[in-house]
Formats: structure tokens, sequence, C-alpha cells
């Protein structure tokens, strides 16, 4: 008999928290897991799930327009933003039940509340310690947003699931990919949208033409977005605020909201005393096994800071239970991750930037392609579409490949296998297209 309640004690009940949870009980192993918010993290709750019902929400007025040109005659628009609400809800608290099924079924003990670390084998949940061989830490990130004069106006991501009304104007600060994703929602749901950015363009880390591109695209359908600034006060004036910009700018609107990136939650539980030692960021410092510093503490997911996807946090919690529970050491793969962000028009990439490819490979062949989608002929958008292929000449390896456009991220997922798999630019070019498609561009790029 083990001298400790359970082998596995994970805190937080996200993504990379229940995977690995669900999988390690699988195996027999005796698991609890502790959650002082939400089943299913940030994903499930304000993150991922509901911002993807919203970016469908948000889709359709341009949907009602585009049915004119193809004989349809729609009525009135209206929107209920109270029903949509609801209706978000109520799927959400769906999935909390499909969450809490699971992991009772695969025999784990969920514990509600907040886990405080004692020493490096127990953990206290509201007065009840709990002792475990092993901890693993999956606690997540939380908005982080800068202090300025009048922060306590705004609001994040995690309110914006919540709103009592929708705002007519919002503000949204940050170029990364919740500002683009909030300010594709908003704009197609009827907010005056303004993008406030401290950059010279959105979304840093991507490929230059993805992010020119999408720029473009967004101004055209009449987003406003300020580059090169940034917000040095907030003040209120009545029922609005109104933003003082860095450049003596002003900008007067009902709401304003930062997406200006997560910090790791790893603090105010116990890291701190015993030890575990975090980056200059707060994030958990782990080793190839997602171990700390303290032998029997591990952690994954967003509180390390890699890599902060869900998948991520999944392939992760999977790693870790394959490698302490079944002796199959399968780490995971860092390269060639897709991504995709839920613009509008959306985004799908995989592999190399064609910066970073030149700064890798000296022979660098860039195919490019961009084109009106065929839906858009009759719907009368104005919405283009860019695909591009990064290729190394000499041995003809796709080492990116990059697409702004309706259903990217769809496309992309299928890209990630070939990238993986090592498939040379003669291998797209010898594979029959699916027409009429956007996707047999890919296959036809010369
Ligand atoms: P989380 O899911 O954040 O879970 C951590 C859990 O730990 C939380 O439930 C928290 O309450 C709990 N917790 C924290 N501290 C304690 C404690 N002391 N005791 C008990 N419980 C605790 N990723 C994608 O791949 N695709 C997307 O489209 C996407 N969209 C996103 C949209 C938004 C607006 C946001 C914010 C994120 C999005 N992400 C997306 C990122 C994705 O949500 C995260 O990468 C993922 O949720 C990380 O999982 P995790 O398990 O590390 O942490
Ligand atoms: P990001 O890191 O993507 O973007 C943060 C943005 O805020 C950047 O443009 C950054 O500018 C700017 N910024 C940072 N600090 C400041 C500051 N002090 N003042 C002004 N601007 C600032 O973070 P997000 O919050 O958008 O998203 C967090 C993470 O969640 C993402 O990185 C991603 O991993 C995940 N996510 C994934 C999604 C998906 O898969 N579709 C969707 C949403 C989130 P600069 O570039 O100059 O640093």
């Amino acid at each position: 008999m083990t001298q400790y309640d359970y082998d596995l004690f994970v805190i937080g009940a996200g993504s990379g928290g229940v995977r690995a949870a669900r999988m390690a009980s699988g195996r027999g192993i005796r698991v609890a897991i502790a959650e002082e918010r939400y089943l299913g993290g940030t994903c499930v709750n304000v993150g991922c799930v509901p911002k993807k019902l919203f970016v469908y929400a948000s889709q359709f007025k341009d949907q009602f327009n585009a049915a004119a040109g193809f004989g349809w005659t729609v009525g009135k628009l209206t929107f209920n933003w109270t029903s949509l609400l609801a209706n978000k809800n109520q799927e959400i608290e769906r999935l909390h039940t499909v969450y809490y099924n699971l992991l009772q079924k695969s025999g784990v003990s969920i514990i509600n509340g907040r886990a405080n670390l004692l020493d490096a084998h127990t953990v206290a949940v509201g007065g009840t310690e709990y002792s475990a061989e092993r901890i693993l830490i999956a606690t997540g990130g939380w908005p982080s947003v800068p202090d300025i004069p009048g922060k306590q106006h705004i609001v994040t991501s995690n309110a914006m699931f919540f709103l009592e009304h929708l705002p007519k104007r919002i503000v949204i600060v940050g170029g990364g990919y919740i500002a683009v994703e909030f300010a594709g929602i908003l704009h197609g749901l009827g907010v005056k949208t303004t993008i406030c950015h401290r950059g010279d363009k959105l979304l840093r880390g991507f490929d230059e033409d993805i992010r020119d591109f999408l720029t473009d695209e967004m101004t055209k359908k009449g987003i406003h977005i300020l580059l090169n600034t940034d917000i040095e006060t907030i003040e209120r004036s009545g029922d609005c605020f109104s933003a003082r910009l860095i450049d003596g700018g002003k900008v007067s609107t009902d709401l304003v909201m930062y997406a200006t990136g997560r910090t790791p939650n790893s603090t105010g539980f116990g890291l701190e005393t015993l030890g575990v030692e975090l980056d200059t960021e707060g994030a958990i410092k782990v080793n190839s096994d997602y171990q700390t510093n303290v032998p029997s503490i591990y952690a994954l997911g967003d509180v390390t800071n890699r890599m902060n996807l869900t998948p991520v946090a999944i392939a992760e919690g999977m790693a870790l239970v394959n490698q302490l529970y079944a002796n199959q050491p399968r780490p995971v793969d860092y390269d060639n991750i897709p991504t995709a962000v839920f613009s509008q028009p959306t985004i799908g990439t995989v592999g190399l930037t064609e910066t970073q490819a030149r700064e890798k490979y000296p022979d660098i062949d860039i195919y490019k392609t961009s084109f009106t989608p065929m839906k858009n002929t009759l719907s009368g958008m104005d919405e283009k579409t860019l695909m591009k292929m990064v290729v190394v000449r000499s041995s003809d390896r796709v080492v990116g490949i990059h697409m702004v456009g309706p259903d990217a991220p769809e496309i992309i997922q299928g890209m990630a296998v070939a990238i993986r798999a090592g498939a040379t630019k003669s291998v797209f070019d010898s594979t029959i297209g699916i027409h009429p498609t956007a996707a047999e561009e890919f296959v036809t790029l010369r």
C-alpha cells in the first residue's frame, strides 16, 4: 500500500489537466483533480469554444447579404445579443456535464475549490489535505493588462463572454490572436470597432504577407486599425470613455477591451514557498519530461507558456502520462505545430514563415496566389484569399504553408500532416486537386 492518498494530484481542470487526469486514471492510477472555477478551463469557458460560437454568430450578416446574389431575398435583419449569450451559456453548461461525466467515468476524484500546495506531496483544498506521490500543475493563464491610469475601466476577453449589452463602439488594444478575433466578432455583430496596436503590423510572428493581407482585408470590411500607437490614459466621460493615445490623439468609445497577452497562473498557491522555479514571465520552468526543479511536481499547458494552444496542452498531458505510467516516452514535437486565427477572414498556418526559412536555408522558393473565392463572384463580397508555400529549392521540401481566407483552418490541418510527413513540392504537384475548391490551389501552385 502506498503512503499517499493519490498517485497523481492534478491542479486545474482545463485542457491539459483533464486529459492527463483521465488518461492516468484509465491506466489504473489513483487520480484527483482540483478545480477552483469551471470544468474545462479557459478553452471551454472563456476561450476557444465560446469564441468560435461568437465567430459563427458574427458571420451571418455577411452571409445574409451575400445570399441576394444567389437569388434569395432576406427580410429585415435583427440581432439579439441576449439570446446568443443564453444559448452559448447553455452549450457551455452541457460541456460541463460532459467533462464531469468523463472524469467521473474514468474514476478521477473531482475536488471543487482552490488548491494550495503545502509541501512537495501535500495539497490543501478548502481545509482538507490530500497527499500525492506526484502533483501536476495545469493552472493555465490569465489576461495581463499594463498598468495605465484608467485601468479600472477596461475589460478583457474574460468579460466579453458575459457582457450584459453589446456596446455601439469598442476600442480593442493589442494586435495578437485575441485582438483580431474579437475585432472580427464585434464588427460582424455591428459594433464600430477600432484596434489600437503598439506595433507596426498585427500578429507578430506570423508570415509578413499574411499579416499585411489580413490587415488589408479587415480594413476593407470597415475595422479601423490604428498602428504604432498605444493608450496612455482612459477616462470616463458620462456613459462612455475617452482614451488618450501616446501621440496626443483621442478616441471616444463605449468600451475598451485589452487583449495584451496572458500571464501564467503560477502565484498565490504555494509554488513560491516550495521554491518551484519560474522564468522571468512567471512561467513554471520544466525539463523535457514536464518535471519542475522539485522532483514530485510537474507542470504543463499555458502555465509553462510554451505554445499556448489547447491541442498542445492536451498533447503534453498525454505525453506525461505515457512517460510516467506507461513506460512509453513519446515527447511532444514542438516543430510544425499548425495554428489558426479565427479572424475574418480566417488564417491557417504551419511551418516556417518566409523570414524564418530565409534565415535557416540559403535557397528558398516562394509560391503564392491571391484570388477571389468563387462564392464571391455572385455574393458581391470583396474578400480575397491568399495562399503561400515556402519551399527549400535544394531538397524540394515544403517547410511552410500559410493561408488567409474562408476555411483556412480546415485546409491547413491536412497541410500540417503533409509537412510533418516530409512532403516535397513535387508531391504536391503530382497530387490531383479537388475541383472546384480553394484548397486545390495548393496542388497547382507554379
Ligand atoms: P486552462 O485551460 O487555462 O485551465 C487551467 C484551469 O486551472 C482553470 O480552469 C483554472 O480555473 C484552474 N486553476 C488555476 N489555479 C487553480 C488552483 N490554484 N486551484 C484549482 N484550480 C486552479 N487555443 C486553441 O488551440 N484554439 C483556439 O481557438 C483558442 N482560442 C482562445 C480564445 C481565447 C479568448 C483564449 C483566452 C484562449 C484561447 N486558446 C485557444 C488558448 C487555450 O484556451 C489555452 O491554450 C488552453 O486552455 C490551455 O489549457 P491549460 O490546461 O494549460 O489551462
Ligand atoms: P498575444 O501574445 O497573441 O498578443 C498580445 C498582443 O498584445 C500583441 O500584439 C502585443 O504586442 C500586445 N501587447 C503586449 N503587451 C502590451 C502592452 N503592455 N501594451 C500594449 N500592447 C501590448 O496574446 P493574446 O492575448 O491575443 O492571446 C493569448 C494567447 O492565447 C495567444 O498567444 C495564443 O497562444 C492563445 N490564443 C489562441 C487562439 C487560437 O488558437 N486561435 C485564439 C486566442 C488566443 P507585440 O506584438 O508588440 O508584443
